[in-house]
């Protein structure tokens, strides 16, 4: 299916939701619970920038506002955005988003707006970060009840449990499967799962991804990797790489494509558009609508609801909007040597600070382990898409012949 077509699907249905009747709420984060949304009643759906929505120059946000945030404004300002119940904003990430909810609330005052703030750390020992956004959550959840006169059901919190932690463990292990043979699945095949799921998260989007994976599960047993690809997600999700099991690249050059905000889709799309290269080549992005919400963890069931949402959400991967550079340098720099890693894209949202913040420090760790590396600025309507794949091209011919 093409890009278009994944967009089109998607939106397809999330207009068949809103005109049977369900209030969605969105949200633009990629560490939004989603749980807590359901457990409320109403359906969370991830807001995307599109394609073809002109996004450029907008008077009302600040010169710094990345293209990711101008697009999603625009599709306000258009009337192009679904009708929603609510809308989730983050506190405490980026300057662009503080923009973007400053302005959304002064331009669209009958909108109903939450803001979810995070904690700037998440590495404290004493556990006040868990503390804190506890609270944050249980504040979120008293004024979506408050608005929309949804309360919280502890049954629909306990089925999107459920739903949600499958999801996470359906895309996790296919995850983990690429990274041993990524013709398994395509890239492109993957995003569009997960991208499905995250706009409209139900049941049977949800048995979907679950039916794929058992048949690549499947697949993994017949060739014998079943006990490798454990190994590789038992590493991906303790941050420990030292005992994966040894195998054999099927495919080279192995290429990981970094960065925050960039729509999986997006890459895949301009990969594959390039004559001659498949998608086969993206062995792991870590990109926030990608590994970092796969990877997610599930909610463990001691504590509150909003003691084991705060939990989950604090051992998530972390973003590039927020502290512990380090931690994430020293994650990548671990999985170069045992995942085969031949090249690194590292991909920029035009005018994001924090993934041009980040993209240095990339580039160094990188190098210090003799890998290859090329910067892709790209934006939502991938204004500059021939650019992008000459460089592309060029970096990966590079790479086959060293
Ligand atoms: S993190 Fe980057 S891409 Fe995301 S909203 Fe902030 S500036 Fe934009």
């Amino acid at each position: 299916m093409s890009y278009e077509g994944v967009l089109e699907q998607s939106a397809a249905n999330l207009r068949q939701l809103l005109k049977d009747g369900e209030e969605v709420i969105g949200y633009i984060y990629p560490h939004t619970p989603l749980e807590l949304i359901l457990a409320h009643g109403l359906t969370p759906s991830l807001l995307r920038a599109l394609p073809g929505v002109p996004g450029g120059f907008e008077e009302s946000l600040q010169t710094f506002a990345c293209s990711y945030i101008r697009n999603l404004y625009s599709q306000r300002t258009n009337d192009q955005m679904p009708s929603l119940a609510g809308l989730i904003f983050p506190g405490n990430t980026c300057d662009s988003l503080q923009n973007l909810f400053d302005v959304w609330r002064f331009r669209f005052p009958d909108d109903t707006i939450f803001r979810l703030t995070y904690p700037v750390t998440r590495h404290e020992k004493d556990g006040s970060t868990v503390k804190y956004l506890t609270t944050e959550l249980q504040l979120l959840s008293e004024a979506i009840e408050k608005s929309l006169d949804r309360p919280f059901v502890s049954q629909y919190f306990e089925r999107a449990k459920s739903l949600i932690g499958q999801f996470r463990k359906d895309s996790q292990y296919l995850y983990g499967a690429r990274l041993l043979d990524p013709s398994v699945l395509s890239y492109t095949d993957l995003c569009r799962l997960a991208r499905a799921f995250l706009t409209t998260p139900l049941p049977v989007i949800g048995s979907e991804i679950y039916a794929i994976t058992s048949s690549v599960k499947e697949k993994m047993k017949d060739m014998g990797f079943a006990g490798t690809v454990d190994s590789i997600l038992r590493a991906l999700k303790t941050r420990d790489f030292s005992n994966i099991d040894n195998f054999e690249p099927i495919i080279r050059p192995r290429i990981i494509v970094t960065g925050g905000m960039v729509e999986p889709q997006a890459i895949a799309n301009v990969i594959t558009g390039i004559r001659g290269i498949t998608d086969s080549v993206l062995v792991l992005d870590l990109l926030s609508f990608g590994f970092k919400t796969a990877f997610t963890p599930p909610l463990v069931t001691k504590g509150t609801p909003f003691e084991q949402m705060a939990k989950s959400i604090l051992s998530s991967p972390g973003e590039p909007t927020q502290e512990g550079l380090i931690h994430r340098v020293k994650y990548l720099e671990s999985l170069f040597d045992a995942l085969q890693i031949d090249g690194v894209m590292i991909c920029e949202q035009s005018f994001c600070d924090p993934d041009q913040f980040e993209a240095p420090s990339i580039e160094k760790a990188a190098s210090k382990h003799g890998i290859r590396t090329v910067r892709i600025p790209i934006d939502p309507e991938l204004s500059d898409r021939a650019r992008m794949e000459v460089r592309i091209q060029s970096f990966l011919e590079s790479l086959s012949k060293s």
